[in-house]
């Protein structure tokens, strides 16, 4: 043992004596204040009370591009008693259970039930609770809530997403963008005795709760109905499993529209929509039911990958015409496939699509066309642009729960896998990173981010914060880029997607029929995307169709839908058309005056009519009613509704 010299063994005594003084002084004062003060300390215990209440922040609204509500937060009430302020428990009992139509018994045994607060009903509506306030029976507490509510119900219900009871954003932008929305909870804080009962005298601290702030998105509402329906109307048509249509603007990236179906309602989420899954929802445990409600939130242009097929030919053919490994005129040769390291790889023509240009190859979507130039720009070349374009990354869009593509190790790339990824097999990528990536193809080489926020807004409309987002500048050169507008023209003009075609507005696009994996299974994807006008593309919308039954062509299935939509919200925009003088003398366009057919027999309106075709409603000798009213503007192949009476 070591020795302890004399001068630390003195301090050490000193220490000790310290320590055995502070002990004894306030064991000392412990006895004190048990003895003598005792009584008054717990009675003072007994007396006060603080008693804290939430005052809740009404979480701000979600928006699209017009100002139109897309959430908001309706005013609720939550009723409780505070058991020991209760002076009747059966008045009490019976004006709520009258008031919420509750069971009278059911509400006793609530009120009379000895615990400090006892919530009664929540989510009252404000003037049932005015009408229990307005009764003045001590122990009723009425609290102020807030219920989150979108009035458009299942509209872009996985972009708009929802928020709990909490007030917390579970899905879509109501999570991205919570911090904006939630608004911070105040609090009440009263001092009270032990009943519960505020102290005469005693100041409330209230602490005011402060407002959400308010989002507003580029979602329009206007084309977001119209793509669902048309949605909507071709998965049935086709028996589809599921289908998309995302409408963006292809030069900045605010999405117009991205509607998903199937969908869910947004004010009732925890209901599962599927039939057969409700059927056995009470037998199926817990982890189940949470998988089968986030299948049906599941938002699969992003959480999803898939072979893109054809559509990502405009890739290829992007880097090809950066590469110069191709020039517009030059021809190859189709004779239904194209052989690569001994294996046949077949085009979807099996006959073979003969000599063609590049701009026909692009047309007819020849495959060996595209293998060709995959393998001309080599293993690295090509992976180069995958790069360029951030396949390999998210794109950054305003949603949670994106994927990434998924692609081979560049390494691991012989020429079968590069030849096969010319023609958009091999890869898999999302709805939203083809989107992406053509638009970077024709607005000029910019990779633009999507997204939907655009400005926060307080609660009287003025901009907080204006959301930006990131662009990456010169993917490929703005000449590449027009070349390729103008192959893709093409397409539409003279090509596969010529069902998409509208008089007056120019239209460049690309179809896609994607074989699923296993392709054994022989189930499809059908796409089609375009952009318009082709120069300064304002709109850039992409359509799947996921297994669709029968003819399965995105050419045939999408392009025709995606026609109809454009028709409508194109001039919804202000986009006019602009007609060449021929197009000008055509039915659709040419413009006549509507005749006054008031009066006349049915034979004497088909006469004035002339080509103008008529729908006759009604039994009669005369026509006493007609829409488009006489004098009134439209196009020469528009119809005349008569009323016969
Ligand atoms: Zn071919």
């Amino acid at each position: 043992m070591a020795r302890i010299s004399g001068k630390y063994r003195l301090r050490l005594t000193i220490l000790q004596i310290g320590c055995v003084t502070l002990i004894l002084i306030l064991i000392f004062r412990v006895g004190y204040i048990q003895l003598f003060r005792g009584d008054y300390l717990t009675g003072l215990a007994d007396d006060l009370h603080y008693r804290e209440r939430t005052l809740y922040a009404k979480r701000g609204d979600i928006l699209d591009r017009n100002g139109t509500v897309l959430a908001t937060s309706d005013s609720v009430c939550s009723i409780s008693v505070i058991h020991n302020q209760v002076e009747d428990a059966e008045a009490v009992a019976r004006l709520l259970s009258q008031e919420l139509s509750m069971e009278y018994e059911e509400v006793l045994a609530l009120v009379e039930k000895k615990v400090a607060l006892q919530t009664i009903k929540t989510r009252v509506a404000p003037e049932v609770a005015e009408r229990i306030r307005e009764a003045g029976l001590a122990g009723i507490q009425i609290d102020e809530n807030f219920k989150r509510y979108y009035p458009f119900g299942s509209l872009a219900s996985q972009t708009i997403g929802f928020a709990g009871s909490d007030s917390q954003g579970i899905i879509g932008l109501e999570v991205t963008y919570n911090e904006y929305l939630q608004g911070i909870n105040g609090s009440l804080l009263t001092l009270t005795d032990a009943k519960g009962i505020r102290l005469s005298g005693s100041e409330e601290l209230r602490k005011e709760a402060t407002e959400g702030n308010v989002l507003q998105t580029s979602l329009d509402v206007v084309i977001q109905q119209y793509a669902e329906q048309l949605l909507e109307r071709t998965i049935e048509q086709k028996n589809a499993k599921r289908g998309a249509i995302i409408v963006m603007n292809p030069q900045n990236g605010e999405i117009y529209a991205m509607a998903i179906k199937p969908d869910f309602d947004l004010n009732d989420p925890f209901t599962i929509n599927d039939e057969t899954l409700a059927a056995q929802w009470d037998s199926m445990d817990s982890e189940s039911q949470i998988e089968a409600l986030n299948q049906m939130w599941r938002n699969f242009c992003i959480n999803d990958t898939y072979e893109p097929g054809s559509t990502f030919k405009i890739i290829t053919s992007a880097a090809a015409l950066s590469e110069k490994v191709v020039s517009l005129d030059e021809t190859f040769q189709c004779n239904g496939g194209l052989t690569v390291a001994d294996r046949r790889i077949r085009c979807h023509k099996t006959g073979g699509h003969g000599t063609e240009t590049f701009v026909q190859g692009v047309q007819n979507s020849c495959n060996p066309v595209f293998m060709t130039l995959a393998l001309r720009l080599g293993a690295d070349t090509f992976y180069k642009y995958l790069k360029a374009f951030e396949f390999d990354k998210k794109t950054g869009i305003d949603i949670s729960g994106e994927a990434v593509g998924i692609m081979y190790d560049v390494e691991d790339v012989g020429p079968v896998e590069l030849a096969t990824m010319g023609f958009g097999q091999s890869i898999a990528i999302t709805p939203m990173q083809l989107l992406r990536a053509a638009a970077a193809a024709v607005n000029g080489g910019n990779l633009i981010t999507p997204h939907f926020g655009t400005q926060v807004l307080d609660q009287e409309g003025n901009v907080l914060k204006t959301l930006e987002f990131p662009v990456t500048e010169g993917v490929i050169d703005p000449e590449v880029s027009q070349t390729l507008r103008q192959v893709l023209e093409t397409v539409v003009s003279e090509g596969g997607g010529s069902k998409a075609a509208i008089t007056g507005y120019s239209i460049g696009g690309k179809t896609a029929t994607s074989q699923k994996l296993p392709r054994s299974a022989k189930k499809y994807i059908s796409s089609f995307l375009c952009f318009t006008p082709v120069e300064d593309a304002q709109l850039m919308t992409l359509m799947l169709i996921d297994e669709p039954e029968g003819i399965y062509y995105g050419g045939t299935v999408c392009a025709p839908v995606v026609k109809e939509l454009l028709e409508n919200i194109l001039p919804y925009l202000g986009i006019e058309p602009d007609y060449t003088e021929e197009e000008a003398l055509l039915p659709e366009v040419a413009q006549i005056e509507v005749p006054d057919l008031l009066g006349m027999t049915l034979a004497q309106a088909r006469e004035t009519a002339g080509e103008t075709e008529l729908d006759v409603l009604g039994e009669g000798e005369q026509i006493i009613e007609q829409f488009p009213l006489p004098g009134e503007t439209v196009n020469m192949d528009s119809k005349i509704v008569v009323y016969l009476g």
